[in-house]
C-alpha cells in the first residue's frame, strides 16, 4: 500500500514544468514549479506548513490551539486547512480589497475571518498589527492560547523554503540551473531558494521580479525604499524589508508592470492549459527577463505559485480589465461576449 497519512503529507513534492513559451521565445529553458498543486492550492501551504511544525517544536502552538494570522489570503487558506487537519481553530486577519474568490475559500475552512482595510503597514490598522493584537488579547485571556504565526517576521518561512522548495527544485535540475527569479511578498520563497540554490552552487543568478506599486527593486538596485505606480496581483510586493528577505542573496532585480506580466497569465492558459494566477505572471515575465539576460542554452526555474481561479472575477473578466486599461485577448473577450459591454 502506498498511503498519504493526512493533509500535510500532500503538501510539496511538486512537479516542474517546461514552460514552453517562453522557453521557445528566448531559447532557454523556462521551467515552472508547480506549487498550484498543492492541496490549499497555493506555495504558501508550505509556508503554513513550515511555520507550523516550527511552532509546534518550540511549544508555542499548543493541543487544541489557536493560530492567528494577517494574510493576503493563502497562508491564511493553509494554515486554516492544517488547523482543521490538527485541530486547531484559526482566526485570519486580510485586507478586504483581496479577490472574492481567495476570501470565499478562506471561509469554507472554518476559520474565523477578519477583513480589514487595505492601509501601509505603518498604520496600526494593517492587517498584520491587527492579527498580533489579537493574538496578543487571546494570550492575556487564556495564557498560551494562542500562535501568531507572523508569516513576514518568522524565518522559520524562509527555512521551510530553503530545506523544501529549494532541495527540490536542485534535485529535479540535478543541479543543472542557472538561474531562479520569482516575486516576494513575504521573501520566504526567494531568500529560501535562494539560499538553498547558492549553497550548492555559487553561480547561479537568483532574481526578484517585482510588481509594480512595490519598492523591493528599488531597493535591490539603489539601496532606496521607492514604489512607482501599481499592480493587480495579489500576494506581492512590499513596501519594507521583513526579515524573511533581508539576506536574500539577490543579484538582479526588475520592476514589472500588469502590461508585462498579464499577457503570461493569459498565454500559459491559452497555449499551455496552465491556469495560474497573477503573481505567476510577473514570476514568468521574470523569468524570460532572466533568460535574456543570461543569453540562450540556460536553465531557469520559476514558480507558478496559486490557480488563476482563485482570481477569476478579475485576471480573467474583459470588463475589470478594460477599465484597468490591461491587454485582453481575443479568446477572452469571446469567452465572455456580455461582459465587454
Ligand atoms: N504568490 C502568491 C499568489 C502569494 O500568495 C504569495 C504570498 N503571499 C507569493 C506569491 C509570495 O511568496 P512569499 O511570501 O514566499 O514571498
Amino acid at each position: 500500500m502506498n498511503i498519504s497519512p493526512d493533509m500535510a503529507s500532500l503538501i510539496g513534492a511538486t512537479p516542474l514544468i517546461r514552460l514552453r513559451q517562453p522557453s521557445e521565445q528566448t531559447g532557454c529553458t523556462i521551467l515552472g514549479k508547480a506549487e498550484f498543486l498543492n492541496p490549499g492550492g497555493s506555495i504558501k501551504d508550505r509556508t503554513a506548513l513550515g511555520l507550523m511544525l516550527d511552532a509546534e517544536r518550540s511549544g508555542r502552538l499548543r493541543p487544541g490551539g489557536t493560530v492567528v494570522e494577517g494574510t493576503a489570503g493563502n497562508t491564511g487558506i493553509g494554515l486554516a486547512l492544517l488547523g482543521a487537519s490538527r485541530g486547531y481553530r484559526a482566526v485570519i486577519t486580510l485586507p478586504e480589497t483581496q479577490s472574492r474568490e481567495k476570501i470565499d475559500a478562506l471561509r469554507v475552512t472554518g476559520a474565523e475571518v477578519r477583513l480589514v482595510p487595505a492601509v501601509p503597514y505603518a498604520n496600526p490598522a494593517h492587517y498584520a498589527h491587527v492579527a498580533r493584537r489579537l493574538s496578543e488579547d487571546m494570550n492575556q485571556a487564556a495564557p498560551g492560547s494562542a500562535w501568531f504565526a507572523d508569516q513576514f517576521d518568522n524565518t522559520a518561512n524562509r527555512d521551510f523554503h530553503e530545506a523544501s522548495t529549494g532541495v527540490e527544485i536542485w534535485e529535479q535540475t540535478d543541479g543543472q540551473i542557472d538561474g531562479f527569479v520569482c516575486a516576494t511578498g513575504t521573501g520566504g520563497t526567494l531568500a529560501g531558494v535562494g539560499r538553498a540554490l547558492k549553497a550548492r552552487k555559487p553561480s547561479v543568478t537568483i532574481a526578484l521580479a517585482d510588481p509594480a506599486g512595490s519598492a523591493l527593486a528599488s531597493y535591490v538596485n539603489s539601496g532606496e525604499l521607492k514604489a512607482e505606480g501599481g499592480s493587480i496581483s495579489e500576494g506581492i510586493g512590499s513596501s519594507r524589508i521583513t526579515a524573511n528577505f533581508r539576506d536574500a542573496p539577490i543579484d538582479l532585480a526588475w520592476s514589472i508592470d500588469d502590461a508585462e506580466s498579464l499577457p503570461w497569465v493569459h498565454a500559459l492558459l491559452a497555449g499551455e492549459g496552465l491556469n495560474v494566477g497573477g503573481s505567476s505572471g510577473v514570476n514568468v515575465a521574470g523569468a524570460v527577463r532572466l533568460a535574456r539576460a543570461l543569453g540562450p542554452g540556460h536553465t531557469i526555474v520559476t514558480v507558478l505559485a496559486d490557480t488563476g481561479t482563485r482570481y477569476q472575477a478579475k485576471l480573467f473578466n474583459p470588463a475589470f480589465l478594460h477599465a484597468k486599461g490591461l491587454p485582453v485577448p481575443q479568446w477572452l473577450e469571446r469567452a465572455f461576449p456580455a461582459a465587454t459591454h
